[in-house]
């Protein structure tokens, strides 16, 4: 589904100046962070994200010219960084198959936010260094199963586990770390491979995080019998290895962290569907062609690339986006039902995850 996209001057009048001061939403959450998707693109096909049946041959991919430049990217996140946010997130589609990305990160590293990028991991062992260099602080790999034949099944790409775990392993040597690697857990897909994931990196100072499926965009047949809560995940874990829960590291944190009693770090659960953090959701999200989304479940975004390409001040921008956070009242995960689930959304391959 192409995402329907309000141009931001719906109203024909310029949002009012952001007065400076404390930005905060219409249930006063603040905007802390920006997640920047990069490409709607992905090297993989994840069942449970971009499956091959809708996004194949057929599939109309953005042109180059519909995306924003590293220039306009960096332009944005700089006016964001102006208004609050202390945390930028490259992601995508699949972030490192755009060509160059380092160039950005560079660009991106100047503005003294905290700056990390979420990667499937099958291009990490190449661009780990540049990257570092760059100024990337870390990493968070997507790894859902150890097990060969499920990841690969699970990619519908056909892609070994071992060059991910290389990756993993490159980001850790080059200070990429810690690296914070996500399992999605479908029922009955890789939900055998909670324990094994769990003991492979145990005491590795790597943190591992269990991800309930969630019903993002409109493809995937999601259903809740699929969604295997995490306290189910912290029970299987903790009959092996004991845990007890440890307090967020600042408020807002999605992961609930649980440490391992025997002293072998910790990991983390994400629970986005049995216990919904939208109270504490600080995040916007920037699209591959410009558009901002305030909810990660959004039926539609706002156009800030027109801004752009129009000759907007820094400080026209700027107020739109405080505008836009400013009347943002989401909460799709707090209301979330099965008829809610049905509803036509973005996908996360074109959103950014
Ligand atoms: N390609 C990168 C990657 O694999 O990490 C970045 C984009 S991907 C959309 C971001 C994250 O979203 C991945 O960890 C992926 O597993 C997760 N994700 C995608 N679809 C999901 C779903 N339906 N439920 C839960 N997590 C999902």
């Amino acid at each position: 589904m192409m995402p329907k996209v309000f141009p931001i001057h719906a109203a024909r009048r310029p949002a009012p100046p952001f007065d400076g001061a404390r930005l905060v939403d219409a249930l006063a959450r603040p905007m802390r962070d920006l997640r920047i998707s990069v490409t709607d693109r992905c090297n993989f096909r994840c069942v449970y994200c971009m499956p091959r049946e809708t996004f194949d041959a057929s599939h109309s991919f953005l042109p180059h010219s519909a995306i924003l430049s590293f220039e306009e990217v960096a332009r944005l996140a700089r006016i964001f960084v102006g208004l609050g946010v202390t945390k930028l997130r490259l992601t995508g589609g699949e972030p490192l198959v755009r060509r160059d990305l380092h160039r950005l990160v560079g660009m991106l590293s100047a503005l003294g936010a905290e700056l990390t990028l979420t990667t499937n991991g099958s291009l990490l062992a190449r661009n780990a260094r540049a990257l570092k260099d760059a100024g990337l602080a870390r990493v968070t790999v997507s790894l859902d199963s150890l097990d060969d034949a499920t990841f690969r099944a699970m990619n519908d790409a056909d892609f070994p586990v071992a060059k991910v775990i290389e990756g993993i392993e490159t980001a850790a040597a080059v200070g990429l770390a810690p690296v914070k690697i996500n399992m999605v857990v479908k029922r009955g897909v890789n939900d055998a491979h909670i324990v094994p994931m769990a003991e492979r990196w145990r005491g590795s100072g790597h943190i591992v995080r269990f991800i309930e499926y969630m019903d993002v965009g409109s493809t995937n047949g999601w259903r809740m019998d699929d969604v295997i809560p995490s306290s189910e995940v912290v029970r299987r874990i903790s009959q092996r290895w004991p845990l007890a829960p440890i307090e967020a590291n600042y408020a807002g944190e999605v992961a609930e962290r649980w440490r391992y009693l025997d002293g072998a770090g910790e990991l983390g659960v994400i629970s986005s569907v049995t216990q919904a953090f939208c109270s504490g959701c600080t995040r916007m999200r920037l699209s591959t062609e410009g558009s901002l989304f305030t909810c990660l479940f959004a039926q539609s975004g706002h156009d800030l690339k027109s801004l752009l390409r129009r000759g907007a001040s820094d400080d026209e921008i700027r107020n739109e986006i405080a505008a836009v956070w400013q009347r943002r009242d989401d909460r799709y995960s707090e209301i979330r039902t099965a008829e809610t689930a049905k509803q036509q959304k973005i996908e996360m391959s074109y959103i950014g995850g």
